[in-house]
This record gives structure tokens, sequence and C-alpha cells, in this order.
């Protein structure tokens, strides 16, 4: 008897709607394989919650993404909403979704499919089997610390301020996600910071130390923050996951995953703290937004939902295989030379939203024949 997992699935607004369902097509395959159960709900969030709400998160849905498994998220936001108050514009319900589960670890994989590897700004030689996973910390760091404002001094100037602030248990939680997911790929961890200069990254490396005794098999480098960005474009294949801090990670994640050369073969994770059962909150998106310029006309590329609903079979349900045979599956189709407009170039077959969810199904067939 195949587990039963509830899923929250939370379309959003845009092109997500038209990538959840490409996930849904490939959830019913498995089902149909007996490889697994799904209770799926699903709710509205986003620029079409404040539609039909008049708020872009509501206490049901945090209610319901709680009690649920894990969460899949399309994307937020559209031109439509551009207008609306601040604090119930459509991102407000992406981020108090984050803040109501706990997500502090935020997992931005940057994988180069060999197929792709021309759509990178950096040589192929340099990219060619890229694979870094980024654990950014999500919910502390200068991004949350107080004090923060913009005063006015006697003079007439302004003097703006923000704090860099981290707890040992805050480096601790994360550092030990970085830790354990080195575990799961090839044993080395590389901690960004800048303690050269910032002495709360001082205490961020003082204590990453301190936890790497509880992981004698993870090779622990590292790396001031500058140095990590140089390092990225210059040779990234020497990391395996790089843990750090929230403002350095979210430039990292996002110079790391240009190298990959799209915006939609990007997936990511959420995940909050282990519970004494051992489930934690977790909540997969692509990185990718709505696009609101192609939306609706079935040229979206699915396939960073795709790969979120794999990091999401491995991350919340330890399935690694299928996991991996949906990537496997993602890299055969591209192989076939098939492209979504947003990866287009010559002499490549251009294929519609759901034609790219077909093939990933057959190449999944293929591979479980
Ligand atoms: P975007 O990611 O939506 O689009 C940027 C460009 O990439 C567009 O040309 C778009 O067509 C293309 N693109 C993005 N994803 C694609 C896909 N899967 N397939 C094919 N092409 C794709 O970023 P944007 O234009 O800056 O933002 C549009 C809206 O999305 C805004 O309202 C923004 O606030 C929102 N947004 C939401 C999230 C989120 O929900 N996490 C993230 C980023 C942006």
């Amino acid at each position: 008897m195949a587990a039963i997992k509830k899923i929250l699935m939370l379309p959003g607004d845009g092109i997500g709607p038209e990538v959840v369902e490409e996930v849904r097509r490939v959830m019913g395959w498995m089902e149909k394989r007996g490889l697994i159960s799904f209770e799926l709900e699903e709710d509205l969030i986003g620029g079409s919650c404040i539609d039909e709400y008049g708020v872009p998160l509501r206490s049901e849905t945090i209610g319901l993404a709680k009690s649920a498994d894990a969460v899949l998220l399309g994307a937020v936001g559209g031109p439509k909403w551009d207008n609306v108050a601040f604090d119930v514009r459509p991102e407000a319900g992406l981020l108090e979704m984050r803040k109501e589960l706990g997500l502090f670890a935020n997992l931005r994989p940057a994988v180069v499919f060999d197929a792709l590897a021309d759509s990178s700004s950096l040589k192929r030689e340099v990219i060619l089997g890229l694979n870094i996973l980024i654990v950014r910390e999500l919910t502390g760091g200068i991004y949350f610390g107080e004090p923060r404002g913009v005063e006015t001094l006697p003079d007439g100037g302004r003097r703006g301020y923000n704090t860099l602030v981290y707890t040992t248990d805050e480096v601790h939680r994360i550092g030990r996600v970085g830790f354990e997911l080195a575990l799961k790929r090839n044993g080395r961890l590389c901690s960004v910071d800048k303690a050269n200069v910032l002495e709360c990254t001082r205490m961020w490396r003082e204590e990453i130390n301190r936890i790497a005794e509880d992981f004698p098999s993870v090779e622990l480098s590292h790396m001031l923050v500058d140095n990590a960005a140089m390092q990225i474009v210059r040779d990234p294949q020497q990391f395996d996951v790089i843990v750090t801090t929230n403002m350095f990670g979210d430039i990292l994640s996002d110079a790391a995953s240009m190298a990959t050369g799209s915006l939609g073969m990007l997936p990511s994770a959420s995940l909050g703290s282990l519970d004494n059962s051992g489930n934690r909150n977790a909540l997969y998106e692509p990185v990718h937004g709505t696009a609101p310029d192609i939306a609706g006309q079935g040229k979206a590329n699915p396939l960073a939902m795709v790969l979120s609903f794999a990091m999401m079979l491995r991350y919340s349900f330890n399935m690694d295989e299928v996991a991996d045979s949906i990537e496997h599956s993602v890299e055969s189709v591209l192989n076939l030379g098939l492209r979504t407009r947003d990866i287009m170039t010559e002499g490549k077959t251009c294929v519609s939203t759901s034609a790219m969810g077909d093939a990933v199904i057959a190449a999944l067939e293929k591979l479980y024949k």
C-alpha cells in the first residue's frame, strides 16, 4: 500500500496554474504506478485570493498548509494588483505563508543540464555538470534585524540603518540543515560569511565549527562572501552545498542560478524546523514569477515547477529514487531537443507547456517500463 501524502496546492496567479497543472499530471502518473497516493487540497493565494476575498492569504489557508505534509506553490502577483495597498499586495500572502510555517531554510539548487549548457552566460567548460545547492537562512539576519529605519538628522540629512543579527540557535538550525544536505549529496559544505569585517558572522563561523563536530564525515570549509561571489563565476564546480546568511544567500543564489541559463528551469524549497515526530513544514515553488507576458498562452516552461515537485519527493518524503527519475526525465526530454519558448535555440523543437508535460511523463514511463 503506497503512502498517502497530503499536499496543499496553491497555483496562484499568471502562469502559476498552468505549471502546477503539469505537476498534477506527474502526480497522477505516480499514483497510477502505485508509487504513492496523494490527498490534494487546493486554495487561493496572491492576486486571485485578493479578487475573491480581498486579502492575499486567508487564515484557513494557513491552517491547511500547517496540516499538509507539504505545500506546492506556483507564483503570485501581476500588473492587475500593482496598485493595491502595500500590506495586502499579492507578495504579502507569500511572505506571511513563509512566516507562519516558520520556513527558515531556503534551498536553491543550481544545476546545469548538459543540453542547456550553451544558454549560460559562462563558458561551457566552466559550467558543464554544475550541481550546487545553496542553503540560505530565510527568516533572520539583516532583513529582519531591529533597530531599522531612516531618520532625519538635525542638519536635514538622513540616516538609514539596519541591523545584522543572528543567535546561536538560528545559526545552529540552518547550519544543521546544511550539514544534513551535504551528507545526502557529496559530503562537502562551504559556509559563507564576512568574518573578517562583521562580528555577527565571525560568531556564525565559530558556531558552524561547533556543530561540525556532530558531522565528522562532512568536509567543512569557510569562505568570505566576496570570494564566494568570485568563485561562483570562476569555478563553480568546486562547491557542493553552500550555507549562508539571508542577505548573502539572496545574492549568491541569484548569481549561481544565472550560471544555469534560464529562470524557467530553477526550482526551490523552503523548510521549517523538525518536530518531535521528525516532520517539518515545507513549501516548494519555482524561482520564477507569474510571467504575465505569456500567461494563458500555453508558452510557460513547467520544468522548474516539476523540478520543485522532485525536491518535495526528496526532502519531504525521502523518495530519492523517484526524485532522481523525474530529474532524469527532464534531462532526457531536453536531450531529445524539446524546448519551451524561453529555452528555445536554433535547431530545437519548440513545444507548449502541456506538450512538455506529456514528454516528461513519456520519459518517466520509459524509465519505469
Ligand atoms: P517573472 O519571473 O514572472 O518573468 C521574467 C521573465 O521570464 C518574463 O519574460 C517571463 O515571461 C519569463 N519567464 C518566467 N518564468 C517563465 C517560465 N516558467 N516559462 C517561460 N518564461 C518564463 O518575473 P517578473 O516579470 O519580474 O514578475 C512578474 C510578476 O511575478 C510580478 O508581479 C512579480 O512580483 C511576481 N513574482 C512572483 C514571484 C513568486 O511568486 N515567488 C517571484 C518573482 C516575481
